[in-house]
């Protein structure tokens, strides 16, 4: 039986492919992509001509049993998604779980995922973080969305369309605070790549004045809540005592 490779494309720098990668689509029999033009060009920038074949949500059931008998067949599938890692905000995971269930094999592929270059690079404390991918369009439900996020000890990375990057942030700064510190990366690994490091009304206002910021894509990290301040009744008794025993003494 042949696997299922789901391959990690570059997302913005060609140059980001993995040896493995270039093999793999070499190796395959059939290649599963999102758009078969995106696809189709970055196959021919690497000088690789290939049967493509579209996988896309609304499709990836029905697609699942096709791959399957190829699978079946000794053929060597890979899926890619327009850019980055498949699965991962992106068209692949039924089509994991159905080639899984069908007792055959799945295997990923390394490489460039916009979330990890985004955290990689933040400078934040990234021991624990969440992935949130892109948030609700709507501004009602992203404001509930963002609620959960009031006391995060922990950065959260959300994937964002740049025309609605300006009403995310000021959704940021209305639900969790005008200081709550946000890293916007934009045009990661291409030419006009940037990080931008504010407080989120600073941020909203540098977004709104500079349009070039409303352009090409971005991940929004938000970033832990600061520590709340130990009040006194948070203290532990002994501190307490401790402390009424200072303040009859001290002047
Ligand atoms: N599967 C992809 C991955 O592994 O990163 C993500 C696909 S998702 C449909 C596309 C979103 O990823 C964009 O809207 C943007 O938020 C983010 N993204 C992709 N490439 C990016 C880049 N070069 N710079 C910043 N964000 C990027």
């Amino acid at each position: 039986n042949g696997s299922l490779y789901v391959l990690a494309t570059p997302i913005g720098n060609l140059a980001d492919v993995t040896l493995r990668a270039i093999a793999g689509f070499h190796a395959a029999d059939i290649v599963l992509a999102e758009d078969t033009r995106v696809t189709g060009s970055l196959l021919a920038a690497y000088g690789i001509s290939k049967k493509l074949v579209s996988l896309r949500e609304h499709n990836e059931r029905e697609m699942a049993a096709s791959v399957i008998r190829w699978l079946q067949e000794g053929k060597i599938v890979v899926q890619v998604s327009d850019a980055g890692t498949p699965g991962i905000s992106d068209p692949g995971a039924r089509l994991a779980q159905a080639v899984w269930a069908a007792g055959l094999r799945v295997v990923p592929v390394a490489g460039a995922s916009a979330v990890i270059a985004a955290l990689s690079a933040s400078g934040l404390d990234t021991a624990r973080f969440l992935f949130h991918g892109f948030l609700p369009p709507k501004r009602g439900q992203r404001c509930k969305t963002l609620q959960q996020w009031q006391d995060a000890d922990y950065a959260v990375v959300c994937y964002e369309a740049p025309h609605r990057i300006l009403e995310c942030v000021e959704d940021v700064a209305a639900t969790l605070g005008a200081e709550r510190p946000l890293i916007l990366a934009r045009e990661l690994t291409k030419t006009f790549e940037t990080f931008l490091r504010l407080p989120a009304a600073e941020l909203a206002e540098r977004i709104r004045s500079d349009s070039n910021q409303q352009r090409g894509e971005c991940v929004l990290i938000i970033d832990a809540a600061a520590p709340v301040a130990q009040t006194a009744d948070s203290l532990p008794a002994p501190a307490l005592a401790l402390l009424a025993e200072l303040a009859a003494v001290l002047p």
